[in-house]
């Protein structure tokens, strides 16, 4: 398993990547423009361009994921922040294309009371708009959501039936917040739930297109739909139960990606890197034991 960190975008994608080789991050994941806003950063083609090789040159990072603006809503009702939201989709997936990245992490909106199936076209629309515009290098990985409003994304029905209204696009992918999960009601406080809960995406979505999972406590206890990131250990899931699902025998092939607060509320660092690697340990050493 790749264990890795959000990073800070401040200097730049290539200072980005190098902060991710300085804390020794196997993976990174960062925002290719400002991710409250929704202007696209105008990036040097030669910059992008480098990026691939600079990661090659990496010692310890393997891949990169993108996360797209958070202002991105593709359910919406408005056609204003609707039309918004594809044009800031293409251009956040035309830049994770151009650097090499692994995937494009997105949330998929907020239905804002309509209901999911009144959204699923408009969602799919978008979706394939960006995908064809991109060449399809680089998939995009649709996030759970921990349930807040009308947010898609909290269960893996919900999840399976974007899916499915894109015809099985197989450019589209799944990423699984640990904290999202446990917000939404799901528990892996035990090694038999931890597995119930994999069987059940495997059954819902299918295993083949997890290709990411976010590592993150949480502030908030379980099912209290709110997306409140902790530091690993520090918050109502603890170490225990996060190993359960980091040490799963199915998901050894994935990246695990730190978006922690960190030490001082700037985000990840060495300290949080090490928790998550003593957390993995622990976890699949319980699997052995069974
Ligand atoms: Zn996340």
């Amino acid at each position: 398993m790749l264990l890795g960190a959000q990073v800070r975008m401040s200097g730049g994608l290539a200072a980005a990547l190098d902060r991710g080789t300085a804390m020794g991050a196997d993976a990174i994941q960062l925002f290719t423009q400002n991710a409250r806003a929704w202007r696209a950063t105008n990036h040097d083609p030669e910059v992008l361009k480098a990026f691939r090789g600079r990661q090659a040159h990496s010692p310890t990072v393997r891949a990169t994921y993108c996360h797209a603006t958070y202002l991105i809503n593709l359910a919406s009702p408005a056609a204003e922040v609707y039309e918004r939201s594809r044009a800031c989709l293409a251009s956040n997936l035309a830049v994770a294309s151009a650097i090499g990245s692994a995937g494009l992490v997105l949330h998929v909106g907020s239905h804002l009371g309509e209901g999911l199936a009144a959204s699923l076209s408009r969602i799919v629309e978008a979706l394939a708009a960006s995908l064809e515009a991109s060449g399809g290098a680089c998939p995009i990985l649709l996030e759970n959501t921990a349930g807040a409003g009308g947010s898609i994304g909290r269960s893996f029905d919900e999840l399976a039936a974007v899916i499915s209204a894109a015809g099985g696009d197989r450019r589209l992918g799944i990423c699984l917040d640990t904290q999202h999960l446990w917000a939404a009601g799901a528990s892996y406080a035990t090694l038999e739930e931890a597995d119930a809960l994999v069987s059940e995406l495997d059954a819902c979505v299918g295993l083949d297109r997890l290709a990411c999972l976010h590592l993150n406590d949480s502030k908030v206890g379980r099912g209290a739909a709110r997306d409140r990131h902790e530091n690993l250990g520090a918050g109502t899931i603890g170490g225990q139960a996060l190993g359960h699902l980091l040490g799963h025998p199915r998901l050894q092939h994935l990246p695990a990606i730190l978006e922690v607060p960190g030490e001082e509320g700037h985000g990840p660092g060495p300290r949080d890197l090490a928790a998550a690697r003593a957390i993995h340990a622990a976890g699949l050493a319980r699997w052995r034991r069974g």
